[in-house]
């Protein structure tokens, strides 16, 4: 056997084991197309190769004819496989370019084949031997057919295919492949050119595109085993991972599992089994794992495996599992489902957790959050309810079933619910133990609509679920209603204490005037005998009418030394903030103003000079001013219900005034004087004593005390005060400078 046939024959066979081998390998894997791919681009390399040997040896023109003829079939497949080849495996070159060669070369083959002798000669006129390498080789000689060009063209496409492909993976940053796979079909198209070159006897040399082809295929397959050698190392390191991670998941009492639901098979880990409660070897299916699972607890999982298999959502349920030893486990299954290019469900992959310690934990601490003496509310960060207690569906009259699941503000006054959904946010944002609005009197909404007054004390709960704020809930209506008991006990003492003091002031009033008035009755009643008798007695008559006088002046003197009693009314003398004194005002009668529905608001000015005085003195007229306002505006609406206080610096300075506003009725203008004397009222219950007092102790103070009707409703009650003489000066000095 000469030498070309037997290296021509072992090309061939190299390029056939290849083949052979990337095709079984394909068959192991057909989801790999690319294996074909190159199992056909071996074998046309491999007849291609025995093809041209054929050629090399032939000595009748009839025979060179039908090899050239028949050669463009293996070609034709190399063309197309190579060019199949290089798209998929290395994902370039453009498609223009594929569909355009594989136009080319199928319209070559076509046309191959209407020509009698083929695309290449019109006729193959003789058969040109030439010795090469000591053996003797043939090649053709005949007119070329003027359609060869169509060959050239597209071999010139395939050129230039392959050096874009080359350049796209180069510039993809992948250079050994671009250099390989790429730089070897360039190679190859180049070489190629030796066929037309030997045809027209520019260069004696025996056909070898068979090598050259065989060449890009054994790079193509160097490659293509780098690759299966990854596959299987990623295969061993994917089963130690398997490993690690199934040893993994069983130290954290993980079941891992797979449900192929075409086969409705289950599979799941030794651990899963365990902690299911299957048999380590029993077959599990759909129904077998639903019927070792707690019967009120199927139908919320089936629905939740319905919706993952149609929606495609996350599969995500809690349920328990029935043991064999008659136990009852808490699991949570999480997993997805994977669908198949119909959209078909075939797959659902997940793992299960044991969480009964966890419920159990859940159960004691709402046993915990049950037993508390106060009403309890858990609230996730959207604000939502997520537990409560009984003692808060008693304090708001709903039931769980009615605030579970339902946004917090519903147990808000509406007045607050847009500064509650703020307090919130920021509260989240800061999450620490401590009470509720601190220094703020809060309100609950019943469901009946009516308020309760509570106090909230705020903990945040840092759970598996997120962040929850559990807010304790104490219903203060009782202790409110007792501090209001207790005011209203107050000022009946004092309403009381008034009375006694008038009940004294009349007793002395009648025992000091009864003296004088019993001589002035004694002395008129003789003058009206004396007069009755006819004997007028001139002189008789003077001195009893000058008693008469004189015990009339007795009765006054009394009346003055009680208005003076009252007057004198011993101030002390001490600096005075009148600012400090409204205010302790204000807490005094918190309740009171409450209870009568009065929203108050202050002007006090800054700065404010100290006056001299008996502070509490002070804040009795304050205490009067404000309780006579809120009896003015008694019979006017909740809203409606406005007090005014406000403090100013007056006359240049020098004094302070304080004024009282209300809205409530106006008061006559010719009564503006009379509502100061004592004993006038204009309430049922009323003494008149009040304002009297006032303006006395005012008057002690050096300072005066008036009323105006305010120009649209109610009244305003002013008094004014004398700066103390020190801190005049020092206003004085600064108002001079300034
Ligand atoms: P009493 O409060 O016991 O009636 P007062 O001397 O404090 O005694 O008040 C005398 C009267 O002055 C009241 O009955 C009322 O008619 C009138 N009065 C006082 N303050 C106001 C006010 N702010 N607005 C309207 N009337 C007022």
């Amino acid at each position: 056997m000469s030498w070309v046939t037997a290296v021509w024959s072992m090309n061939a066979a190299a390029c056939l084991t290849l083949s052979g081998f990337y095709f079984a390998v394909w068959c192991k894997q057909r989801q790999t197309p690319m294996y074909l791919v190159f199992s056909c681009s071996a074998i046309a390399a491999a007849a291609i190769s025995v093809f041209e040997l054929w050629m090399l040896n032939s000595t009748t023109v009839d025979q060179y004819e039908q090899l050239v003829r028949w050669i463009h079939v293996p070609t034709w497949v190399l063309t197309l496989s190579f060019v199949a080849f290089v798209r998929l495996y290395l994902h370039a070159g453009r498609l223009w370019l594929v569909w355009s060669i594989y136009a080319l070369r199928t319209v070559v083959l076509i046309v191959n084949f209407i020509f009698p002798v083929g695309i290449n000669f019109t006729a193959v006129t003789d058969i040109r031997q030439f010795s090469w390498g000591g053996q003797m080789v043939s090649v053709p000689v005949g007119t070329q057919n003027p359609w060869g060009l169509l060959s050239t063209i597209s071999l010139l496409l395939l050129l230039i295919f392959s050096v874009d492909a080359a350049i796209t993976v180069w510039r993809s940053g992948d250079r050994r492949r671009a250099l390989l796979i790429g730089g070897s079909m360039i190679f190859g198209a180049i070489l190629a050119w030796h066929v037309p070159l030997v045809i027209w006897g520019v260069i004696d040399v025996p056909f070898f595109l068979g090598f050259t082809y065989t060449a890009i295929v054994a790079t193509m397959g160097y490659e293509l085993s780098n690759d299966l050698a990854r596959v299987a190392g990623l295969a061993r390191e994917l089963e130690i991972s398997e490993k690690r991670l199934n040893l993994a998941a069983d130290s954290a009492d993980l079941g891992m599992w797979e449900w192929d639901i075409a086969r409705d098979e289950i599979w799941i880990t030794d651990k899963g089994r365990a902690l299911l409660g299957f048999d380590p070897s029993e077959r599990i299916n759909r129904d077998r794992f639903l019927s070792v699972m707690h019967p009120e607890d199927r139908d919320s999982v089936l629905q939740t495996l319905e919706n993952s298999m149609r929606a495609g959502a996350q599969y995500e349920s809690e349920y328990r599992m029935m043991l064999p030893n008659g136990q009852l486990r808490w699991m949570t299954g999480r997993g997805h489902v994977e669908f198949n290019r119909n959209g078909q469900p075939v797959r659902m992959r997940g793992a299960s957790l044991d969480i009964t310690k966890r419920k159990q934990a859940e159960d004691q601490f709402r046993l915990v959050v049950e037993a508390a003496p106060s009403a309890m509310i858990m609230v996730n960060t959207e604000g939502q309810i997520a537990l409560v207690n009984t003692q808060a569906e008693a304090v708001f009259g709903y039931s769980r079933e009615e605030l579970i699941g339902h946004p917090l503000e519903m147990l808000v006054p509406e007045r607050f619910g847009s500064h509650h959904m703020d307090y919130r946010h920021g509260y989240f944002g800061d999450a620490r133990a401590r009470p509720m609005g601190a220094g703020r009197e809060l309100f609950g909404l019943r469901k009946d609509g009516s308020e309760v007054p509570i106090e909230i004390g705020l903990n945040p709960i840092h759970t598996s679920e997120g962040l929850f704020v559990l807010a304790s809930v104490i219903d203060i209506s009782e202790r409110k209603q007792a501090e209001l008991d207790a005011a209203r006990r107050r000022n009946e003492m004092a309403h009381l204490s008034r009375v006694t003091t008038l009940g004294e002031l009349s007793g002395s009033l009648a025992h000091e005037l009864n003296l004088p008035l019993g001589s002035i009755l004694s002395n008129a009643q003789a003058a009206q005998r004396i007069l009755a008798n006819g004997d007028a007695n001139l002189p008789e008559v003077r001195e009893i009418l000058g008693d008469i006088v004189s015990e009339d002046k007795r009765a006054a003197e009394v009346i003055r030394r009680l208005r003076l009693w009252l007057k004198k009314g011993e101030v002390q003398q001490h600096p005075v903030r009148i600012n400090k004194v409204v205010q302790d005002v204000l807490k005094l009668i918190r309740s009171d103003l409450i209870n009568q529905q009065v929203t108050v608001h202050t002007e006090l000015a800054r700065n404010l000079p100290t006056v001299t005085g008996d502070p509490v003195q002070l804040q009795q007229v304050l205490v009067n001013l404000m309780v006579n306002a809120c009896d003015a505006m008694a019979d006017c609406n909740a809203p409606e219900r406005r007090l005014l206080i406000r403090t100013a610096i007056e006359d240049g300075s020098s004094a302070v005034i304080v004024s009282v506003t209300d809205c409530g009725g106006s008061i006559p203008e010719k009564k503006m004087e009379e509502i100061f004397e004592p004993f006038f009222t204009t309430k049922e219950k009323g003494m008149g004593l009040g304002l009297s007092v006032c303006r006395t102790i005012i008057a002690a103070h050096r300072g005066k005390l008036w009323a105006t009707n305010n120009a649209d409703r109610g009244a305003t009650l002013h008094f004014i005060l004398p700066v103390m003489a020190s801190d005049k000066a020092s206003v004085t000095t600064n108002n001079g400078i300034g």
